[in-house]
């Protein structure tokens, strides 16, 4: 079978079934983002929790990705590696999860503060969501690419962050990167036209100062390159006929929060 960019209802409601799971996987770990945790405490949840729902971690050994979950604290744009070192107040971390079940990928990502965070950094985490959501609304059949695009680029520019040029969102389905690309920058009216069953992983990482960001040399971490922090959220999005379907969620974490008294931006 070829990797048609378009789904099938059948192939959406899988594609959920994996999104779903991603969604209850960061539940799982939401609670417990606090000072003094590890990321590869963390990992290791999420590792657990995935394998015992039946299904794969995507990101583990992807390209030779070594863990579960790509952790990305403070100025760390995405693909950081989770290690032994304790979270600390006033960080932020980004947490990305990718799963594989029953041949289909499901990715979101999601940014959490630690502790008590600096007001404008809760601003940028903000934001950053917004765009996500401002994206989200455009991803709707008849509008092409750019729209969606533009959309999370003009909400960024508004407060002026950085937006990221060298990582993009992508499609999801039997692939866990498939075309078409989703940059969050763009034109409004350019780029393919998005039809029905188009699955798209729309990601913004967006910068509180420049938009440029270096390559670590452990061949993953992208890190920004002032080393002002850096926000990261995402859902996988289905377009269907009857507007955009929002296949990944955030009630799990949010939920998490609420009950742990974190305040939700
Ligand atoms: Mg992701
Ligand atoms: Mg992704």
């Amino acid at each position: 079978m070829g990797k048609e960019i378009y789904k099938t209802n059948e192939e959406i409601e899988l594609i959920r079934e994996s999104s779903l799971l991603v969604a209850k996987t960061h539940g799982a770990i939401a609670g417990l983002v606090k000072p003094g945790v590890t990321t590869l405490e963390l990992d290791k949840i999420a590792e657990e929790y995935i394998r015992d729902n039946n299904a794969v971690p995507a990101f583990k050994g992807y390209g030779g990705f070594p863990n579960t979950l790509c952790m990305s604290p403070n100025e760390e744009v995405v693909h950081g590696i989770p290690n032994q070192k304790p979270l600390k107040e006033g960080d932020i971390i980004s947490v990305d999860c990718g799963v594989l079940k029953n041949d289909f990928y499901g990715d979101s990502a999601y940014t959490y503060t630690v502790g008590e965070v600096a007001e404008e950094t809760k601003q940028l985490l903000k934001v950053t969501k917004e765009s996500l959501y401002d994206a989200i609304d455009q991803a709707r059949v008849g509008n092409r690419l750019g729209d969606v695009s533009y959309a999370v680029q003009s909400k960024a520019k508004e407060y002026n962050y950085g937006v990221v040029r060298e990582l993009v969102g992508h499609g999801v389905g039997r692939s866990l990167h498939e075309e078409p690309k989703v940059p969050n920058y763009g034109y409004r009216g350019r780029g393919i036209q998005l039809k029905e069953g188009l699955v798209l992983a729309i990601e913004p990482m967006i910068n509180m100062g420049t938009q440029k960001v270096r390559f670590l040399r452990d061949g993953w971490s992208v890190v920004t390159q002032d080393g002002k922090p850096s926000a990261h959220f995402e859902h996988t999005v289905a377009i269907m006929k009857s507007g955009p379907k929002v296949l990944s969620s955030f009630a799990f974490i949010e939920e998490e929060l609420k009950k742990n008294g974190i305040e939700i931006l």
